[in-house]
């Protein structure tokens, strides 16, 4: 993406490696990058690898290789550099070190000596008393003489950050005004006793340096934002901040029963929607209607739209429902706007090992480049298309026993026993020939073409539902169409 000279707009994405990524982490990086590219801003892509317990380089490389999968492109980040590098909150300590001691300089932050059991027993005892129960500020100004003994006894403290007694108001972009009051938004721990700096100091301190002006983010992470708005002022003071960007937080995707749509929900994980066979267009597009519409009658487009349309006020702050039905229809349109060749292209994994049961010498390309055009009006997922081509492909058909037993009644001997000479006196280039051949048997027995052509198409491919029959028997071909009725007619007979 080609950042615009001189403009404003700078976004960021800023995942944490840990585990798979999800559905809900692509959505935000969909929100940020549609809005990045709708103002010609620039995109920054940053890695909050401060956590070692929960980070790993594993998740790390396949959050670029889904990303990148996925089609996206960012200005700035791991690998690719930028004026603000490093972009990997691992390699960049020294930075948050340096501002947590100039935050306690300056007062904006303290060190608080209080042990978990000590925050544990006041905050049940305030719980008890109906009071507010975060933490009741018990470090906020202690003299030499308790931090001397506090020392002494070995204790290692954390460093706090020292929220203002104010009411802080903010125009959420997608909720619009909102207000915290200083109960609700106690002061709160930004670097351990171990020294590592966490989440709500590298967060607003790298926004503040890498200049970002609006925050897109899940609604999970709204509490932060008056703390980060608070930090963010003590930033500018201190002059590391330049101004405080605009928040705007994106509506949670609910699951199965209503539920949050969890990590561990397998739905969410996007390794799934790929090995799946989900184009990466129609993922997103999906995706993209989580909270966002183009329009009320069109729910089918490109990327390309959506960054032309793309407003965050237009976003719907409430929850929005993970549809897998959906997910798989949108994907399906996708499947067929995509051209033949490209079809063909991106079903290729899926005719190899692992995926395909046939043995590589049987693939037989001009049967495939034949049959694909029938296929990709069929499909919902590429994956599908193993099943849907193997008949072609293996010695014998894979059968089916539930189909089989659908499929094969009493009288089927006798229809595909005559299906079989209509269909070797039929025209053989020509699937409208084929079509009337199995028409034409089905009269004979008194059976409409529905009914008749099922037995055939179990012989032919071992199923009951399949591509459009008489074009796979076309693509086929005669000798083994006819030797596949023969085989049936002996299973039937015996
Ligand atoms: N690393 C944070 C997360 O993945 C980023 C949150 C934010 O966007 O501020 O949840
Ligand atoms: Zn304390």
């Amino acid at each position: 993406m080609a950042s615009a000279p001189g403009s404003p707009v700078r976004v960021r994405f800023c995942p944490s490696p840990t585990g798979n990524p999800h559905v809900g982490l692509v959505r935000t990086a969909l929100f940020n990058w549609a809005f990045a590219k709708h103002h010609q801003g620039t995109l920054v892509f940053r890695i909050e690898d401060t956590d070692a317990a929960r980070d790993s380089e594993e998740s790390y490389h396949q959050l670029l290789d889904s990303l990148r999968w996925l089609g996206f492109d960012w200005d700035e980040g791991p690998e690719i550099g930028g004026p603000h590098a490093p972009y990997r909150q691992s390699q960049r300590m020294d930075i948050y070190r340096d501002v947590a001691d100039k935050l306690l300089a300056a007062g904006h932050a303290y060190r608080c000596y209080c042990s978990q059991e000590e925050l544990d027993t006041r905050r049940d005892a305030a719980r008890a008393a109906g009071k507010p129960s975060g933490y009741d500020g018990h470090c906020r100004d202690l003299s030499t003489e308790q931090v001397a003994q506090y020392e002494a006894q070995g204790r290692t403290p954390i460093v706090r950050f020292r929220m203002p007694d104010e009411t802080i108001t903010f125009t959420d972009l997608v909720r619009g005004e909102l207000t915290f009051t200083p109960e609700n938004v106690p002061d709160f721990g930004i670097v351990r006793a171990n020294g590592a700096p966490l989440y709500t100091l590298v967060n607003p301190v790298d926004d503040a340096l890498m200049e970002i002006t609006h925050v897109l983010r899940g609604e999970d992470l709204l509490s932060s934002t008056p703390r980060q708005i608070a930090l963010y002022k003590a930033l500018t003071e201190l002059g590391i901040a330049k101004s405080t960007p605009q928040f705007g937080h994106l509506p949670y995707v609910m699951g199965e029963g209503n539920k949050k749509l969890s990590k561990r929900d397998p739905e969410s994980s996007l390794n799934l929607y790929r090995e799946r066979g989900f184009l990466p267009e129609g993922l997103l597009n999906y995706l993209s209607l989580l909270g966002w519409s183009l329009s009320a009658d069109q729910d089918i487009f490109t990327m390309d739209e959506m960054v032309a349309a793309f407003e965050i006020a237009d976003v719907n702050p409430n929850p929005a429902r993970f549809d897998l039905k959906k997910c798989e229809a949108i994907n399906a349109d996708h499947i067929r706007l995509l051209d033949v060749k490209d079809f063909t292209e991106r079903c290729a994994p899926w005719l190899k090992a692992p995926f395909a049961p046939w043995s590589p010498a049987d693939f037989d390309d001009a049967k495939w480049q034949a049959i694909a055009p029938h296929a990709q009006t069929r499909l919902k997922v590429l994956s599908e298309i193993t099943d849907n081509v193997d008949f072609l492909f293996l010695p014998e058909p894979v059968f089916d026993e539930a189909s089989w037993a659908k499929a094969m009644k009493e009288g089927s001997d006798a229809l595909l026993t005559t299906a079989r000479e209509k269909l070797e006196s039929a025209d053989w280039t020509s699937a409208e020939s084929l079509k009337e051949a199995v028409l034409a048997a089905g009269e004979t027995h008194g059976l409409k073409l529905g009914k008749a052509q099922a037995p055939v198409r179990v012989a032919v491919t071992g199923r009951t539902v399949g591509l459009p029959l008489f074009e796979s028997l076309e693509t086929l071909g005669k000798e083994q169409t006819l030797s596949r009725i023969d085989a049936a007619l002996s299973r039937l007979t015996a």
